[in-house]
Protein backbone atom coordinates (compact mmCIF):
# COMPACT_ATOMS: atom_id res chain seq x y z
CA UNK A 1 0.00 0.00 0.00
CA UNK A 2 1.41 3.20 -0.83
CA UNK A 3 0.96 6.36 1.44
CA UNK A 4 -1.22 9.43 0.26
CA UNK A 5 0.37 11.79 -1.68
CA UNK A 6 1.93 14.28 0.34
CA UNK A 7 0.20 17.21 -2.26
CA UNK A 8 -3.04 15.64 -1.46
CA UNK A 9 -3.16 15.68 2.30
CA UNK A 10 -2.51 19.79 2.11
CA UNK A 11 -4.82 22.27 3.75
CA UNK A 12 -6.69 25.01 2.42
CA UNK A 13 -5.66 28.80 2.95
CA UNK A 14 -7.52 30.04 6.02
CA UNK A 15 -8.01 34.21 4.26
CA UNK A 16 -6.86 35.54 7.46
CA UNK A 17 -5.45 38.98 7.16
CA UNK A 18 -2.18 40.30 8.50
CA UNK A 19 -1.91 41.76 11.45
CA UNK A 20 -1.15 45.57 12.16
CA UNK A 21 2.26 47.29 12.12
CA UNK A 22 4.44 46.50 15.17
CA UNK A 23 5.76 48.97 17.47
CA UNK A 24 8.95 46.43 18.50
CA UNK A 25 11.72 46.69 16.28
CA UNK A 26 12.79 43.46 14.24
CA UNK A 27 15.56 42.37 11.84
CA UNK A 28 12.88 40.32 10.31
CA UNK A 29 9.31 41.95 11.39
CA UNK A 30 7.03 38.79 11.21
CA UNK A 31 3.06 39.31 11.52
CA UNK A 32 1.83 36.08 12.89
CA UNK A 33 -1.86 36.91 11.07
CA UNK A 34 -0.38 35.56 7.65
CA UNK A 35 -1.79 32.08 6.52
CA UNK A 36 -0.23 29.28 5.61
CA UNK A 37 -1.26 29.52 1.90
CA UNK A 38 -0.89 27.00 -1.18
CA UNK A 39 0.05 27.54 -4.62
CA UNK A 40 -0.39 25.44 -7.52
CA UNK A 41 2.88 24.59 -8.62
CA UNK A 42 3.91 21.31 -10.78
CA UNK A 43 1.31 19.64 -11.08
CA UNK A 44 1.15 19.43 -6.99
CA UNK A 45 0.38 21.43 -4.45
CA UNK A 46 3.42 22.95 -2.91
CA UNK A 47 2.92 24.91 0.72
CA UNK A 48 4.56 28.16 0.71
CA UNK A 49 5.18 30.30 3.81
CA UNK A 50 4.26 33.92 2.99
CA UNK A 51 5.19 36.91 5.07
CA UNK A 52 3.18 39.94 3.65
CA UNK A 53 4.79 42.40 5.27
CA UNK A 54 8.50 41.29 5.18
CA UNK A 55 8.00 40.15 1.72
CA UNK A 56 9.83 37.08 2.22
CA UNK A 57 8.58 33.20 0.93
CA UNK A 58 9.72 29.99 1.77
CA UNK A 59 8.98 27.35 -1.16
CA UNK A 60 8.95 23.76 0.38
CA UNK A 61 8.12 20.09 -1.48
CA UNK A 62 7.91 18.67 2.32
CA UNK A 63 5.69 16.02 2.96
CA UNK A 64 5.58 17.08 6.73
CA UNK A 65 2.27 18.37 7.24
CA UNK A 66 2.26 20.63 10.27
CA UNK A 67 -1.50 20.32 12.32
CA UNK A 68 -0.81 24.27 13.41
CA UNK A 69 -1.28 27.33 11.72
CA UNK A 70 2.13 29.12 12.17
CA UNK A 71 0.91 32.47 11.09
CA UNK A 72 -2.15 32.32 13.80
CA UNK A 73 -2.29 34.66 16.86
CA UNK A 74 -2.60 32.75 20.07
CA UNK A 75 -1.40 29.52 21.93
CA UNK A 76 -1.74 26.17 20.04
CA UNK A 77 -0.29 22.51 20.65
CA UNK A 78 -0.62 20.27 17.87
CA UNK A 79 2.28 18.01 15.96
CA UNK A 80 4.11 17.48 12.93
CA UNK A 81 2.20 14.56 11.13
CA UNK A 82 5.83 13.16 9.29
CA UNK A 83 4.99 9.76 7.15
CA UNK A 84 6.38 7.01 8.68
CA UNK A 85 4.92 3.70 6.72
CA UNK A 86 5.10 0.31 8.29
CA UNK A 87 3.83 -3.34 7.65
CA UNK A 88 0.74 -2.79 9.37
CA UNK A 89 0.20 0.85 8.80
CA UNK A 90 1.21 1.88 5.15
CA UNK A 91 -0.42 5.24 5.73
CA UNK A 92 1.12 5.79 9.38
CA UNK A 93 2.65 8.80 10.39
CA UNK A 94 4.62 9.83 13.41
CA UNK A 95 3.29 12.64 15.58
CA UNK A 96 6.23 15.14 16.36
CA UNK A 97 4.97 17.81 19.01
CA UNK A 98 4.86 21.65 18.27
CA UNK A 99 3.70 24.39 20.19
CA UNK A 100 3.51 27.72 18.76
CA UNK A 101 2.77 30.97 20.36
CA UNK A 102 2.20 34.48 18.97
CA UNK A 103 1.19 37.93 19.54
CA UNK A 104 0.75 40.72 17.74
CA UNK A 105 4.11 41.28 15.58
CA UNK A 106 7.34 40.93 16.61
CA UNK A 107 10.37 38.45 15.99
CA UNK A 108 10.26 34.96 15.96
CA UNK A 109 12.24 32.41 17.84
CA UNK A 110 12.58 28.73 17.09
CA UNK A 111 13.48 26.80 20.21
CA UNK A 112 14.07 22.65 20.23
CA UNK A 113 15.04 19.96 22.28
CA UNK A 114 14.93 16.34 21.70
CA UNK A 115 17.18 16.19 18.71
CA UNK A 116 18.93 13.71 20.87
CA UNK A 117 16.68 11.81 23.11
CA UNK A 118 19.15 10.87 25.93
CA UNK A 119 19.59 14.65 26.77
CA UNK A 120 16.73 15.64 29.13
CA UNK A 121 17.05 18.89 30.63
CA UNK A 122 16.27 21.09 27.51
CA UNK A 123 12.75 18.56 26.47
CA UNK A 124 11.71 19.62 30.35
CA UNK A 125 12.37 23.18 30.17
CA UNK A 126 10.04 23.30 26.43
CA UNK A 127 7.61 21.39 28.09
CA UNK A 128 7.36 24.00 31.19
CA UNK A 129 7.64 27.19 28.59
CA UNK A 130 4.56 25.32 25.97
CA UNK A 131 2.86 24.88 29.74
CA UNK A 132 3.79 28.18 30.68
CA UNK A 133 3.96 30.79 28.07
CA UNK A 134 1.16 33.18 27.58
CA UNK A 135 0.37 34.79 24.34
CA UNK A 136 -0.52 38.20 26.02
CA UNK A 137 2.53 38.15 27.65
CA UNK A 138 4.74 38.24 24.57
CA UNK A 139 4.78 40.26 21.04
CA UNK A 140 6.65 38.40 18.26
CA UNK A 141 6.33 34.36 17.65
CA UNK A 142 7.54 31.36 19.46
CA UNK A 143 8.15 28.17 17.85
CA UNK A 144 8.71 25.14 20.06
CA UNK A 145 9.99 21.43 19.55
CA UNK A 146 9.71 20.13 22.84
CA UNK A 147 11.01 16.46 21.35
CA UNK A 148 12.17 17.29 17.93
CA UNK A 149 13.37 13.85 17.17
CA UNK A 150 10.64 12.14 18.85
CA UNK A 151 10.86 8.45 17.93
CA UNK A 152 14.35 8.43 20.04
CA UNK A 153 13.01 11.22 22.66
CA UNK A 154 10.31 8.37 23.29
CA UNK A 155 12.85 5.56 23.73
CA UNK A 156 15.79 7.63 25.52
CA UNK A 157 18.07 7.10 23.27
CA UNK A 158 20.70 9.28 21.23
CA UNK A 159 20.22 7.84 18.00
CA UNK A 160 17.10 6.83 15.99
CA UNK A 161 15.36 3.35 16.54
CA UNK A 162 14.11 3.70 13.27
CA UNK A 163 17.58 4.04 11.50
CA UNK A 164 20.20 4.29 13.53
CA UNK A 165 20.57 8.06 12.34
CA UNK A 166 21.65 10.76 14.46
CA UNK A 167 19.38 13.19 13.65
CA UNK A 168 21.54 16.11 14.31
CA UNK A 169 23.78 14.92 11.48
CA UNK A 170 20.50 15.00 9.46
CA UNK A 171 20.85 18.17 8.12
CA UNK A 172 19.19 20.51 5.51
CA UNK A 173 17.89 17.16 5.40
CA UNK A 174 15.74 15.29 2.12
CA UNK A 175 11.75 15.62 1.84
CA UNK A 176 11.52 11.89 0.65
CA UNK A 177 14.89 10.36 2.48
CA UNK A 178 12.95 8.96 5.30
CA UNK A 179 11.62 10.42 8.54
CA UNK A 180 14.80 11.89 10.35
CA UNK A 181 15.66 13.50 6.67
CA UNK A 182 12.43 14.42 5.52
CA UNK A 183 11.73 16.27 9.53
CA UNK A 184 15.54 17.66 8.99
CA UNK A 185 14.37 18.79 5.57
CA UNK A 186 11.09 20.78 7.16
CA UNK A 187 12.58 22.37 9.55
CA UNK A 188 15.31 23.79 7.42
CA UNK A 189 13.23 24.89 4.76
CA UNK A 190 10.21 25.52 6.57
CA UNK A 191 11.01 26.63 10.05
CA UNK A 192 14.25 28.07 9.91
CA UNK A 193 13.63 30.83 6.69
CA UNK A 194 10.52 31.96 9.43
CA UNK A 195 13.19 32.45 12.26
CA UNK A 196 15.08 35.46 13.75
CA UNK A 197 16.62 33.83 16.60
CA UNK A 198 17.15 29.38 17.09
CA UNK A 199 18.44 27.35 20.12
CA UNK A 200 18.81 24.06 20.29
CA UNK A 201 19.10 22.38 23.52
CA UNK A 202 21.41 19.53 24.18
CA UNK A 203 23.27 17.94 26.92
CA UNK A 204 26.07 15.51 27.26
CA UNK A 205 23.21 12.32 26.94
CA UNK A 206 24.55 8.86 28.03
CA UNK A 207 28.20 9.01 26.83
CA UNK A 208 29.11 12.69 28.60
CA UNK A 209 28.66 15.23 31.15
CA UNK A 210 29.15 18.62 31.02
CA UNK A 211 29.59 22.17 32.18
CA UNK A 212 26.56 23.93 31.65
CA UNK A 213 26.91 25.60 28.16
CA UNK A 214 25.79 27.82 25.78
CA UNK A 215 27.55 26.92 22.67
CA UNK A 216 28.19 28.47 19.55
CA UNK A 217 30.25 26.97 16.82
CA UNK A 218 33.75 29.46 15.87
CA UNK A 219 32.04 31.81 12.97
CA UNK A 220 33.90 33.50 9.94
CA UNK A 221 31.69 36.42 10.09
CA UNK A 222 32.73 39.12 13.13
CA UNK A 223 29.44 40.53 13.40
CA UNK A 224 27.12 37.08 13.87
CA UNK A 225 29.73 35.89 15.68
CA UNK A 226 29.08 39.00 17.82
CA UNK A 227 25.71 38.63 17.90
CA UNK A 228 26.08 34.75 18.86
CA UNK A 229 28.22 35.85 21.87
CA UNK A 230 25.57 38.40 23.13
CA UNK A 231 22.61 35.98 22.87
CA UNK A 232 24.77 33.36 24.56
CA UNK A 233 25.45 35.28 27.56
CA UNK A 234 21.77 36.58 27.60
CA UNK A 235 20.92 32.58 28.16
CA UNK A 236 23.04 32.75 31.14
CA UNK A 237 24.83 29.96 32.07
CA UNK A 238 27.89 29.54 33.92
CA UNK A 239 30.14 29.32 30.56
CA UNK A 240 29.32 31.06 27.25
CA UNK A 241 31.55 28.48 24.75
CA UNK A 242 32.87 28.61 21.41
CA UNK A 243 33.12 25.10 20.02
CA UNK A 244 34.99 23.19 17.19
CA UNK A 245 33.12 20.60 16.89
CA UNK A 246 33.54 17.19 15.39
CA UNK A 247 31.55 17.23 12.57
CA UNK A 248 29.81 20.27 12.75
CA UNK A 249 28.56 20.08 9.21
CA UNK A 250 25.32 18.25 9.21
CA UNK A 251 23.84 19.74 12.25
CA UNK A 252 20.79 21.92 13.21
CA UNK A 253 23.10 25.12 14.50
CA UNK A 254 25.31 25.35 11.02
CA UNK A 255 22.13 25.12 9.08
CA UNK A 256 20.71 27.57 10.88
CA UNK A 257 23.95 29.47 10.76
CA UNK A 258 23.83 28.92 6.65
CA UNK A 259 20.83 30.44 6.78
CA UNK A 260 22.11 33.93 8.12
CA UNK A 261 20.51 32.63 11.92
CA UNK A 262 21.19 33.81 14.78
CA UNK A 263 22.12 30.61 16.52
CA UNK A 264 23.39 28.55 19.37
CA UNK A 265 23.73 25.01 20.37
CA UNK A 266 24.38 24.32 24.80
CA UNK A 267 25.30 21.35 26.74
CA UNK A 268 23.70 21.65 29.93
CA UNK A 269 24.80 18.24 32.14
CA UNK A 270 24.69 14.74 30.55
CA UNK A 271 25.15 11.32 31.94
CA UNK A 272 21.95 10.38 30.62
CA UNK A 273 19.96 11.59 33.39
CA UNK A 274 18.11 15.00 34.39
CA UNK A 275 19.95 17.25 36.51
CA UNK A 276 18.58 19.82 38.93
CA UNK A 277 20.97 22.70 38.73
CA UNK A 278 21.38 21.99 34.80
CA UNK A 279 17.37 21.98 34.73
CA UNK A 280 16.82 25.27 36.46
CA UNK A 281 19.59 26.82 34.16
CA UNK A 282 17.91 25.90 31.25
CA UNK A 283 14.79 27.09 32.78
CA UNK A 284 16.52 30.56 33.08
CA UNK A 285 18.08 30.27 29.76
CA UNK A 286 15.06 29.79 27.68
CA UNK A 287 13.09 32.41 28.66
CA UNK A 288 16.38 34.83 28.92
CA UNK A 289 16.80 34.23 25.44
CA UNK A 290 13.05 35.41 24.70
CA UNK A 291 14.04 38.35 26.49
CA UNK A 292 16.75 38.72 24.54
CA UNK A 293 15.25 38.54 21.06
CA UNK A 294 12.48 41.13 22.65
CA UNK A 295 9.59 38.88 22.38
CA UNK A 296 9.34 38.71 26.18
CA UNK A 297 10.02 42.22 27.88
CA UNK A 298 12.65 42.95 30.42
CA UNK A 299 16.19 41.94 30.91
CA UNK A 300 17.68 38.52 30.68
CA UNK A 301 18.35 37.32 34.55
CA UNK A 302 22.01 36.32 35.80
CA UNK A 303 22.46 33.26 37.82
CA UNK A 304 23.58 32.92 41.09
CA UNK A 305 27.07 32.26 39.68
CA UNK A 306 26.97 35.82 37.77
CA UNK A 307 27.95 36.39 34.12
CA UNK A 308 29.12 33.73 31.89
CA UNK A 309 32.66 32.97 31.29
CA UNK A 310 33.58 33.14 27.79
CA UNK A 311 35.51 30.05 26.89
CA UNK A 312 36.66 28.18 24.00
CA UNK A 313 37.70 24.52 22.27
CA UNK A 314 38.82 26.35 19.10
CA UNK A 315 40.38 23.04 17.70
CA UNK A 316 40.86 19.06 18.17
CA UNK A 317 43.59 19.04 20.06
CA UNK A 318 41.61 20.23 23.66
CA UNK A 319 39.89 17.32 23.03
CA UNK A 320 41.60 13.70 24.67
CA UNK A 321 40.65 10.50 22.35
CA UNK A 322 40.83 6.74 23.76
CA UNK A 323 43.68 4.76 21.52
CA UNK A 324 41.26 1.24 22.19
CA UNK A 325 38.64 0.11 24.00
CA UNK A 326 38.45 0.24 27.37
CA UNK A 327 37.24 1.19 30.69
CA UNK A 328 38.23 4.66 31.23
CA UNK A 329 39.01 5.91 34.59
CA UNK A 330 39.61 9.61 34.83
CA UNK A 331 42.41 11.69 36.79
CA UNK A 332 39.51 14.08 37.57
CA UNK A 333 36.16 15.71 38.13
CA UNK A 334 34.38 17.63 35.61
CA UNK A 335 35.06 21.39 35.90
CA UNK A 336 38.59 21.11 37.02
CA UNK A 337 41.21 23.23 36.16
CA UNK A 338 44.14 20.83 33.98
CA UNK A 339 47.67 21.24 32.70
CA UNK A 340 48.76 20.06 29.25
CA UNK A 341 50.99 17.25 30.02
CA UNK A 342 49.28 15.76 33.19
CA UNK A 343 47.60 12.60 33.28
CA UNK A 344 43.73 12.74 32.13
CA UNK A 345 43.40 9.27 33.06
CA UNK A 346 44.01 5.81 32.56
CA UNK A 347 42.45 3.21 29.98
CA UNK A 348 42.10 -0.50 31.45
CA UNK A 349 41.98 -3.09 28.57
CA UNK A 350 40.38 -6.05 29.60
CA UNK A 351 41.46 -8.06 27.04
CA UNK A 352 44.95 -7.60 28.34
CA UNK A 353 45.33 -8.73 32.25
CA UNK A 354 48.82 -8.77 32.09
CA UNK A 355 49.75 -5.27 31.07
CA UNK A 356 49.37 -1.88 32.65
CA UNK A 357 46.61 0.74 32.09
CA UNK A 358 47.47 3.11 29.40
CA UNK A 359 47.90 6.60 30.18
CA UNK A 360 46.75 9.34 28.54
CA UNK A 361 47.60 13.06 29.33
CA UNK A 362 45.89 16.21 28.55
CA UNK A 363 47.58 18.14 25.34
CA UNK A 364 46.36 21.56 26.37
CA UNK A 365 45.66 23.36 29.56
CA UNK A 366 42.06 24.70 30.90
CA UNK A 367 39.02 23.55 32.30
CA UNK A 368 38.32 20.11 32.19
CA UNK A 369 35.12 20.93 30.64
CA UNK A 370 33.46 17.70 28.86
CA UNK A 371 34.65 13.88 30.40
CA UNK A 372 33.47 10.63 29.61
CA UNK A 373 30.64 9.70 32.10
CA UNK A 374 30.10 6.30 30.34
CA UNK A 375 32.85 3.98 31.41
CA UNK A 376 33.01 1.94 28.82
CA UNK A 377 34.72 3.59 25.98
CA UNK A 378 35.89 2.68 22.37
CA UNK A 379 38.87 3.69 20.28
CA UNK A 380 38.39 7.13 19.08
CA UNK A 381 35.66 8.32 21.70
CA UNK A 382 36.65 11.61 23.61
CA UNK A 383 37.00 11.01 27.01
CA UNK A 384 37.78 14.96 27.90
CA UNK A 385 37.74 18.16 26.44
CA UNK A 386 39.39 20.66 27.74
CA UNK A 387 37.95 24.68 27.33
CA UNK A 388 40.66 27.89 27.74
CA UNK A 389 39.68 31.34 28.47
CA UNK A 390 38.44 33.66 25.77
ZN1 LIG B 1 22.84 16.36 21.78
Amino acid sequence: MEPPAPCASAGLPSGSTAAAPAARPSSRRVSIAVPLSYLFSGGCYRRVAKNFNAGERSVTNSPVVPEVDLWASGRQVGHLRVPQSRDDSGWGTIQVPIVVVANGTGPTVLLTAGNHGDEYEGQVSLLDLARSLRPEELQGRVILLPAMHYPACAAGKRLSPLDGRDFNRCFPGDPFGGFALSLAHFVDSVLLPICDYQMDLHSGGTGMDIVPSAVGHILDHPEMQARTLAMADAFGAPITLLLKEVNAGPTLLAAAENRGIVALSSELGGGGRLNPAALTITKRGVRNVLRHAGVLEGLPEVGEYGPSRRMTVPDLAHYVFAPADGIWEAAHPLNTTVQAGTPAGLLHRIEDPGAPPIELAYKATGLLWCARFAGRVKAGDPVAVIARDM
